[in-house]
Order: structure tokens, then C-alpha cells, then sequence
């Protein structure tokens, strides 16, 4: 047996934090508690993924922006991160035909940025090789299992839950009466594929987020730092069971996205589309997000979503600091902290789930489309000319901090508003049309008089 609270390395007085889960929103969480102070123990079921040759599961890129980017500048690692990324300005569209259109409009490695800078506090442990079982909401001990298997009994003050989608943490919440909680399953799945660089160099325009809409299914390829870009494939599970040979591969690829074989090359496209299979997505709503004062859920934990609005780390960088936030409105009592978090944040992770999988039909189906593009040209246009009563969705939602339940509700009522500015100037076309309609007709032109008359 064991317990953190009398055996830590740190002399701090202040209450003990146990981070669980080491990924992104665990590691960031971690800087944050540790900046305030607190004595902080992360616990991650994996190895140390830094001295790791190799990384088992997926290695996806990340889009940050402004809210990561807000998230992490608050314990100084916004520079940091953002030196180590590719700046993406506007999407790029590839047809079948093989043109490509632009739309205006990170890495894993993050994380280890992220740990490192934790690591420097010197109350913190981050502690590997640890996954939870199990935790008591009566007494708050967790227990975690080694590598070698033995098991561990830890106390800590508060809990913090960041152990992605299939939180071990969350399971207690599910045992608790009004906990609601609700997943789906995507019937798409992904898979990863590289893109070398060709000739030492990107071989795409490297500031873009490549995508390839093909309706039921698509590609998108995101650039990095070694010149290769990271190509995803979404597909429904069923068309990639039907794909089961090299040369079905290619055939595939030929049919849907023909100007990428080149770019990634025959022989590892065959090879690499096997290497893993295609990976589930799920969208996971809940709440509350509080378990008394002991524990709290942050990040896929609380609220995975699909990734189509790359929003799933933002959204849980974000959690930080709303949390941060409110500590310091509070004054860290955690008593009056987590029901406000709850309060504050449900509306806004679930209104960000929503909103990723409305665009998981929209990026398939509509990018493509004229209605698409004419209603991004009008929601562009009136927002040139009215830049503060019109803001685009993926504006307010990407480059700015405006709430998201606040951005949905907003967009509501700008899409009401465009209707209308639309209807209106139909209405006035139809009004002007069926005006000159009835003129000519009550007086009709002496034609013949018209033409011999030059006035
Ligand atoms: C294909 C794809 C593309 C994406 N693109 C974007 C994007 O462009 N932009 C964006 O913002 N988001 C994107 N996301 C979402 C993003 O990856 C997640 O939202 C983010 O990784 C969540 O971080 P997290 O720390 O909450 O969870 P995770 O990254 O899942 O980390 C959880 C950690 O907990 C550990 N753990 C799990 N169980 C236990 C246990 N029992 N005990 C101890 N430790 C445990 C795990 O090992 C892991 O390290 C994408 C997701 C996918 C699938």
C-alpha cells in the first residue's frame, strides 16, 4: 500500500491533485495545478512515451487553435507548441479530376512538450506505467495497476479524470443516480497514411488542410514539421472490409483519389493501409462533470467528439482554463469550483459535440456542393460588410473564444438573417419582374415607333 499524500517528493502545503491520465489535456492539467501550486501525482497507464521506441495507437494530427492556443499561453507553452506546428490558413479541395481549390478560411508530440514542462514544477511526479482500476467515491482511493501487476492504493484530494473517451474514471459517475450519459459510434472509421516529402519537399502546399470530399466518405492530409503531410482516411467500416488486397487498394485509389498515388507512392500505399486497422470514432456526452468536491472529468473524458470540427483537444485545453478561470473566482474551494465548472462547461462541450458531427455531413456531402459554396461566399460577404453583426460559425468557433453554446445560438440567428436578407431581395426581384410585366402589358411599346425614332 501506498499513499502519495505522505510520500511525495515536494514540501508543499497545499492539497495533493491526482492527474489521471497523461495525454494532452492530463499533461496541460498538470502544468496548471502544479503553477497554482498544489502537490500534483499524474498517473498514465503507459511506459514514459518519451523514452518509448515505440509508440503503440495512433499518432493523429492535431489542428490547434486560438482556444488551445489561449489554453496554453496561460502556463507559457504557447510559443512552444506553435514552434513545433505548421501554420494551416485555408482548406484546399481536391476534385476527382484532380484540381485543387482553396477555401479561405500539431502533433503528439504536444504531449511531450507538455509533460516536459509539467516535469519542471517541482511538485510534480509524473508517475507511468499506472493504470487506474478503479476509485472509491467514498473514501477517493484509487487503485492502480503496474506493469508487473501489482497493485497500488493511492489518496489523493481532488481527482481529476482526463483519461480520454473510455475514462476508467468516468465509471463511477455511471453507478451515480441523475448521471446522464450517452455515446455514439460514428459508422465511419479512419486510418492513417504518409505522405513523404518529394525532392527534400513538401510534395502539397504545405499551409492548407488538404481535402479530398467524396461524399459517403473522404481524405483530408494535414502537413509536418519533416515535410510529410499525414493523409486520414474516413470511411464507412463496410468499405473498408471490402478493400482486403494491395491491388484493391489501388483500384480504390484510382477510382476516388487518383492524383494521391503518386504523391504517397504505390508500394506504400499497399503496405501502409494494412498496417493498422481503421479505428472506431465515438462521440460521448455526459454530465454533470463533478463528483462532489473529489473529482471532476475534463477533456475526452467528459466529452469526446468526433473529429470534424478539430476542435476534441481544443475544447479540453479550454477546459483548463475555464477551470483555472473559475479557481481563481472561487478561491479554490473545491467545493464551490466543481459544480461551477459543471455549470459553466456542459453547455459548451455539448453544444461542440453537436456542432462536430453537423460538419461530419457537412465536410463529406456539402464542400463540394454550389449551395455550400454560395452560402460560404454570402456568409463571407455579409461579414466584409457587417463585420460585427455577421461573424461566420467556423470563425466564431476556431479563432475566437466566444462560448459554444453562445456561437450556436448565434448562428441560429444569423442564419435566419441571411434567409431573410435572401428572401427579401427575391421578394424585391419577383416584385420589380411582375412591375415591368404588368407595365408592358397595360402599355405596350409602339415597337415600330421605338425603332424609327432614335429618341
Ligand atoms: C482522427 C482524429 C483527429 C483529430 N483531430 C483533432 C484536431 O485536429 N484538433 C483537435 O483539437 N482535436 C482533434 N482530435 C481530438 C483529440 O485527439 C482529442 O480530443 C485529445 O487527444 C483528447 O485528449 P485527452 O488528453 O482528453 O485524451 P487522450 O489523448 O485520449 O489521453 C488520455 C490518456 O489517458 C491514459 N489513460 C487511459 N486510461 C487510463 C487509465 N485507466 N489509467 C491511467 N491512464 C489512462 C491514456 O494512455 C492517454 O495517455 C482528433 C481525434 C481523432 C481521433
Amino acid at each position: 500500500m501506498h499513499n502519495s499524500t505522505n510520500d511525495n517528493k515536494s514540501t508543499s502545503k497545499k492539497k495533493v491533485v491526482a492527474v489521471v491520465g497523461g495525454g494532452l489535456v492530463g499533461a496541460l492539467n498538470a502544468c496548471y495545478f502544479a503553477k497554482r501550486g498544489f502537490q500534483v501525482e499524474v498517473f498514465e497507464s503507459r511506459e514514459d512515451i518519451r523514452q518509448a521506441k515505440i509508440v503503440k495507437g495512433r499518432s493523429i494530427n492535431l489542428a490547434l487553435s486560438h482556444r488551445g492556443r489561449q489554453a496554453l499561453k496561460q502556463v507559457g507553452m504557447e510559443d512552444t507548441i506553435v514552434s513545433k506546428g505548421i501554420p494551416m490558413h485555408s482548406r484546399m479541395i481536391h476534385s476527382l479530376n484532380g484540381t485543387q481549390s482553396p477555401i479561405p478560411y500539431g502533433k503528439k508530440g504536444q504531449v511531450i512538450l507538455l509533460l516536459q514542462s509539467a516535469e519542471t514544477y517541482p511538485n510534480t511526479n509524473l508517475n507511468f506505467a499506472h493504470k487506474l482500476l478503479d476509485w472509491s467515491t467514498e473514501t477517493g482511493a484509487m487503485t492502480f495497476v503496474r506493469a508487473e501487476g501489482a497493485k497500488e492504493e493511492i489518496q489523493a484530494d481532488l481527482i481529476v479524470g482526463c483519461d480520454g473517451a473510455f475514462s476508467a474514471i468516468r465509471k463511477q459517475f455511471l453507478r451515480q443516480s441523475r448521471f446522464n450519459y450517452s455515446q455514439t459510434y460514428i459508422p465511419h472509421g479512419y486510418l492513417e497514411l504518409t505522405m513523404p516529402p518529394i525532392n527534400g519537399e513538401f510534395a502539397m502546399k504545405p499551409n492548407y488542410l488538404h481535402i479530398w470530399p467524396r461524399n459517403t466518405f473522404m481524405m483530408i492530409a494535414l502537413p509536418n514539421l519533416d515535410k510529410t503531410f499525414t493523409c486520414t482516411l474516413f470511411m464507412p467500416f463496410e468499405e473498408f472490409e471490402k478493400v482486403t488486397t494491395g491491388d484493391q487498394v489501388i483500384t480504390f485509389f484510382q477510382k476516388y483519389f487518383p492524383d494521391a498515388i503518386p504523391l504517397i507512392g504505390a508500394e506504400a500505399l499497399k503496405r501502409d493501409y494494412f498496417r493498422l486497422p481503421a479505428q472506431a470514432m465515438v462521440s460521448v456526452k455526459c454530465s454533470p462533470y463533478h463528483l462532489g468536491d473529489k473529482c471532476v472529468l475534463m477533456g475526452d473524458a467528459a466529452h469526446a467528439v468526433v473529429p470534424f470540427y478539430g476542435q476534441g483537444m481544443n475544447a479540453g485545453f479550454e477546459d483548463c482554463l475555464v477551470f483555472n478561470e473559475i479557481m481563481d473566482q472561487l478561491n479554490e474551494d473545491f467545493s464551490a469550483v466543481l459544480p461551477e465548472y459543471t455549470r459553466v462547461r456542459v453547455p459548451d462541450d455539448h453544444a461542440i459535440a453537436d456542432l462536430a458531427m453537423y460538419n461530419y455531413v457537412e465536410m463529406r456531402a456539402h464542400v463540394n456542393s454550389k449551395l455550400f459554396l454560395f452560402r460560404k461566399y454570402v456568409d463571407n460577404f455579409l461579414h466584409i460588410i457587417m463585420p460585427r453583426t455577421i461573424i461566420p460559425l467556423y470563425t466564431m468557433v476556431t479563432f475566437t473564444r466566444t462560448r459554444y453554446h453562445k456561437a450556436v445560438k448565434r448562428w441560429h440567428w444569423q442564419e435566419k438573417v441571411r434567409k431573410d436578407i435572401v428572401h427579401v431581395h427575391f421578394t424585391l426581384f419577383k416584385v420589380s419582374v411582375a412591375g415591368c410585366s404588368y407595365l408592358l402589358v397595360r402599355y405596350p411599346p409602339n415597337m415600330l415607333q421605338a425603332l424609327k425614332s432614335p429618341f
